[in-house]
């Protein structure tokens, strides 16, 4: 660790071994087994990597508080079966997602490449974690993939004044020749809550559109809205998005939806606790025999988008990525001293 101590800056510059370091011994001394630790800590290092700080080292304080609460199993291994030649399913067993991702993708990839789609569910898991690692990694072996989990119901449907759905992330991977793959990832929330409860921190009032008081009415107060509702993107279409999320990554696989989940963490503020549901389709097998004019229509349609200046997403994660292999990050110095006396009072009682 270098720390950067003029002037008094308030800035510690870690490198990415030094972040996985890091967060490895924070989740170790909460209580969390190695197995569950690893995969959380390299999706943690990947989103600090790529400029994804929401989703990098700060949250670990929740990781803690969630690796404290009762429902979680710090020991989980999961159990992977094979319901039908075309689902993985993985019993996350109450740990983390992260892990029964890692454990059930060799068997996606087999069994998409062999039947040209193939559906990995993941059940009874706590999820915290950005979604795009997992689809940018299959599109790295060929694949093209989507990726959706639900999560607390924060959300009012778009008509409504009551939260039913989750902030219910969506994601999207397409492999590219020679090139970074195209991925999305976006919340369905008209803003990801994390945002929101920035914007309080600074002081902020919120964009029109964002949620809605605890009477049910607009607001662009961050506390009003975290203690009213959220509201979808896109109105009823991002309403509709949200709720296929619930459907296909809840009931579908036989997991809880975003409600049922809040009930089930019954005040704890931990992760939320679901199903995850990943579908991966193979070009080579799907595309017919030419691939090659596959390719090229694909590649066709990004020039359409960046010869006017548009950009693709994820372009300023992988150029975050570029800078950040070589020179690491920076945290604040106030967040590295929270992170690092995480779990203390623990081993100190
Ligand atoms: P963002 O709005 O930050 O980004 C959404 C996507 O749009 C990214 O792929 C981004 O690419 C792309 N993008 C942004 N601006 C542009 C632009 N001008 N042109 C083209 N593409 C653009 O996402 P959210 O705040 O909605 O979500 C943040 C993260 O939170 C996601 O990773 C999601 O998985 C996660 N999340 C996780 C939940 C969970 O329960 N596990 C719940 C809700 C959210 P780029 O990165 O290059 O900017």
């Amino acid at each position: 660790m270098t720390d950067h101590a003029t002037p008094a800056t308030n800035t510690v510059q870690l490198n990415l071994d030094e972040v996985r370091s890091l967060a490895i011994s924070v989740l170790l001394k909460a209580g969390l087994s190695e197995n569950q630790a690893l995969p959380v800590a390299q999706t943690i290092t990947d989103c600090e990597r790529d400029g994804r700080q929401s989703h990098g080292l700060l949250r670990l304080p929740g990781c803690v508080m969630t690796i404290e609460s009762a429902n979680f199993n710090a020991t989980a291994e999961p159990e992977i079966s094979e319901p039908t030649p075309a689902v993985v399913r993985v019993d996350a067993r109450f740990g983390y997602s992260l892990l029964a991702f890692e454990r059930g993708l060799p068997l996606l990839e087999k069994k998409a490449k062999a039947l040209g789609v193939a559906v990995l569910a993941i059940n009874n898991c706590f999820h915290f974690s950005a979604l795009w690692p997992e689809v940018e990694r299959i599109a790295r072996v060929g694949l093209a993939s989507m990726a959706m989990t639900p999560s607390h119901a924060w959300v009012a449907p778009s008509g409504g004044t009551k939260p039913v759905l989750g902030t219910n992330p969506l994601a999207f991977g397409w492999p590219r020749v020679d090139t970074d793959p195209y991925v999305f990832d976006f919340a369905t929330s008209a803003m990801a809550r994390s945002d929101i409860a920035m914007a309080g921190l600074a002081g902020q009032e919120l964009p029109d559109g964002c949620g809605l008081d605890a009477q049910g009415q607009p607001s662009n107060d961050p506390a009003a809205v975290l203690a009213g509702s959220m509201t979808t993107f896109g109105g009823h279409k991002g309403t509709a998005l949200s709720t296929m999320i619930e459907l296909l990554a809840g009931p579908l696989i036989g997991d809880m939806t975003s409600r049922v989940s809040m009930d089930f963490d019954a005040g704890e503020r931990a992760a939320p606790c679901h199903g995850e549901l990943i579908v991966a389709f193979d070009p080579a097998l799907l595309g017919g025999d030419d691939p090659v004019t596959n390719q090229q229509r694909a590649e066709q349609l990004f020039l359409g988008f960046t010869d006017q200046g548009a950009r693709l997403p994820s372009l300023n994660r992988y150029r975050t990525r570029a800078q950040n292999d070589s020179s690491g990050i920076k945290i604040s110095r106030d967040l590295y001293d929270r992170i690092t006396s995480l779990g203390s009072k623990r081993t100190i009682h």
